[in-house]
């Protein structure tokens, strides 16, 4: 039989691991993990681990979901994959009629890709090429908040703003011009969530009141950066967007890669606050966190601006190898068949007033500055001085103290920089929430030491 130690000595020979400097493994074990079943995974000597953070936020319904699995197993005997230029399948039929009736009304047409950062270099590409088509050609920059994160690619990294991803590549990347962020972690005392974000919108309003002429489009994370250490804002935010792009002529991308499928308390961020996008990207939880798959729906408005004779160059001449691929397409049909016939977000509205209770008592914590929540994600902001809110460096890396914390009591909890989060699968139970936020206490209390 394989063994943690087996498997992690031959995995250090050969893989690359993402995100991680590989020489902490010569501290920190590997984890390898032979089976998952719902919230649950397995490692290879037996231990078993929560996983709180949904294997990267891709996770909706837990790991071997029966009603997923049956749906791939009758795929996979018919049709595995097919070039989508020039042909086309049911699945793929099925999930854009789903997609464009579940989705905020006017967006019209999916345009299919294989990863959350692809989807992003789709939407800037779109959006430029859109205003090239309509004569607009000296629009060609794009208007980002800071500490947003939008992906690795180049492109979809020169957007965000999370400095330790992009500083080394800052020689490779255009520039975008980028407006603070409402982030609500830095509202002044006594404000609301509500009256800093408009506060903070007067930013973005002079920046597109100064650059829509060369602007393509706004592109934003809606109510929650969730890599940018899970900050939030209000909703009225994005619908003061939403009038200053149409004031000022410029596009609006919505990047539900992490938020959308009922991560904020609805089954789409933007519906909080009454708008629709002219891009909405779309992926990790659209397969259920089963297979890569991501898509950018936009308006027959954007749609109609390629469509001409082929010798034009009008049209958008960009694909990937896998668009569109039959096994990820029927994994996110039967993903978007449980949200349908079970009142998931329903259900998660309970399972979040569960965890703001469980997560309640940490706001008195000395080192915690602040416990803040949005649906189904939840973060415990840890600081050196709650009065001051004065931050740990990031090289104390406190946050992998909770890590290895919680590995020793059975749960995966991966907290970005010194925040702690839990963005659970929606089948956890209650039961199962108070264990993870038993584990992150304890592992707070041990961190801050
Ligand atoms: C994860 C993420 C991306 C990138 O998706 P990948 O599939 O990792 O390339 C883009 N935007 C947001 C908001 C994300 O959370």
């Amino acid at each position: 039989m394989t063994s943690n130690a087996e498997l992690m000595r031959r995995d250090l020979e050969v893989v690359w691991h993402p995100c991680t400097q590989m020489k902490d493994h010569e501290q920190l074990p590997l984890i390898p993990i032979a089976r998952g079943e719902g919230v649950w995974l397995t490692d290879f000597d037996g231990n078993r681990y929560i996983d709180a953070v949904s294997s990267w936020w891709v996770n909706l319904f837990g790991h071997a979901n029966p009603r997923i699995n049956a749906a791939l197993k009758e795929q996979v005997d018919r049709l595995e994959h097919v070039i989508l230029g020039g042909f086309t399948h049911e699945k793929v039929v099925e999930l854009s009629e789903a997609l464009v009736a579940i989705t905020p009304p006017g967006l019209a047409k999916c345009f299919y890709a294989d990863n959350g950062s692809s989807a992003i270099e789709v939407a800037l590409k779109m959006s430029f090429h859109y205003w090239k088509n309509s004569g607009q050609t000296q629009k060609t920059r794009f208007i980002t908040l800071t500490n947003s994160y939008h992906g690795e690619t180049l492109g979809a990294l020169a957007v965000g703003d999370v400095s330790l991803y992009k500083e080394t590549y800052a020689p490779l990347l255009l520039q975008p011009i980028t407006v603070p962020s409402p982030d609500c972690f830095h509202r002044a005392p006594g404000e609301s969530w509500e009256q800093h974000s408009r506060r903070m919108f007067a930013h973005m309003e002079a920046t597109l009141a100064q650059h829509a002429r060369e602007a393509c489009a706004v592109i934003v994370e809606p109510l929650v950066q969730c890599a940018g250490n899970m900050r939030m804002y209000h909703p009225v935010y994005l619908k003061l967007l939403r009038e200053a792009c149409n004031k000022y002529n410029v596009h609006l991308i919505a990047d539900e890669i992490a938020v959308g499928f009922g991560r904020t308390g609805t089954l789409f961020a933007c519906e909080q606050a009454g708008i629709t996008p002219d891009f909405l990207c779309l992926s990790k939880g659209l397969t259920g966190g089963y297979l890569p798959l991501s898509v950018v729906l936009t308006t027959d408005k954007v749609y109609d601006a390629f469509y001409d004779d082929y010798a034009t160059l009008r049209a958008f001449l960009h694909s990937h190898s896998y668009t569109g691929n039959a096994l990820a397409c029927t994994a996110a049909l039967a993903t978007l068949e449980i949200f349908e016939s079970d009142d998931v977000i329903g259900r998660n509205r309970d399972l979040a007033s569960h965890m703001a209770r469980a997560l309640a008592p940490l706001a008195d914590h000395p080192q915690v500055a602040e416990v803040r929540q949005t649906g189904m994600i939840a973060a415990v902001e840890l600081v050196r001085d709650k009065a001051s809110r004065e931050p740990y460096d990031w090289t104390e890396r406190r946050g992998l103290r909770v890590y290895r914390h919680a590995l020793s009591q059975g749960a995966l909890l991966r907290p970005l920089g010194n925040v702690v989060y839990f963005m659970p699968p929606y089948v956890i139970t209650p039961d199962e929430i108070d264990q993870l936020a038993r584990i992150a206490a304890e592992g707070i209390d041990l961190a801050t030491r």
